[in-house]
């Protein structure tokens, strides 16, 4: 994996050390070919940060941390710490996009300075991006970027409210009158990210909010329907 240290610093959730590194190559099947950002704890393995709850430095109030996160920490995040702690990244700290990223591959884009975020995207490029950290006003520039990721309908509503595009996880076989993710199996996984950009918060040329069936292995689908009070599925 190429990557490049972008930053690194304090936690702007809760100053404590991070990094945020660009790997310029993915794999990723429902994202497709996006530069893909990591924002990490510096000082501790991903996975351990997770059981420590040290993770709160990178992920805020994410109701996902850990048990219903999509990400599998255990691979990508992990892999990019390992390699991060080698030495073998590089550290560009003028570097700007110029084409497809996701921001917060892996971490919440609210952790990593605005200032940091208004270089990298002076070029203006194809991105998307989400945070669970909508709901604090000191966060609202990241709207021109990125989508309130909600869990529920109040959120979603609460989010648009405050000028948020929003991207809502619903329980299986819920159907909402927003857009359904191209992505999403329900609709076959028809496109990728890097195609569809409709997850670029308000300067996407994609108007509207968006929402996605729960999906990832069965104990992450029954973990989110037992938080909502739903019944597991079987
Ligand atoms: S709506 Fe488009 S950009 Fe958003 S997650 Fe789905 S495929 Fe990706």
């Amino acid at each position: 994996m190429s990557g490049i240290i972008l930053w690194e610093g304090q936690s702007e959730l809760d100053g404590k050390p991070i990094v945020l590194i660009a790997i310029d190559h993915s794999s990723n099947a429902k994202t497709g070919d996006m530069i893909q950002t990591y924002i990490l704890r510096s000082d501790i393995h991903p996975v351990e940060a997770i059981h420590s709850g040290e993770d709160h430095s990178i992920c805020g109030n994410c109701t996902h941390k850990g048990a219903t996160c999509y990400v599998n920490v255990a691979y990508g995040p992990s892999q990019v710490y390992k390699t991060y702690k080698t030495g073998k990244y590089l550290s560009i700290p003028s570097y700007q996009f110029t084409r497809s990223v996701r921001l917060g591959t892996y971490g919440d884009p609210a952790a990593v300075p605005q200032t940091i975020w208004q270089s990298l995207m002076q070029q203006q490029p194809p991105h998307t991006g989400y945070t669970h950290q909508w709901e604090k006003k000191r966060y609202s520039y990241l709207k021109e970027w990125c989508m309130a990721s909600c869990d529920t309908s109040r959120e979603q509503v609460r989010a648009e409210r405050m000028g948020w595009r929003t991207f809502t996880v619903v329980p299986k076989r819920q159907y909402r009158s927003e857009i359904l993710c191209p992505a999403s199996e329900e609709l076959g996984k028809a496109t990728t990210c890097a195609t569809c950009l409709a997850c670029g918060g308000t300067s996407s040329k994609v108007k509207g909010n968006v929402f996605i069936p729960v999906h990832g292995g069965k104990g992450k689908v029954n973990l989110f329907r037992i938080e909502r009070g739903l019944h597991a599925t079987h």
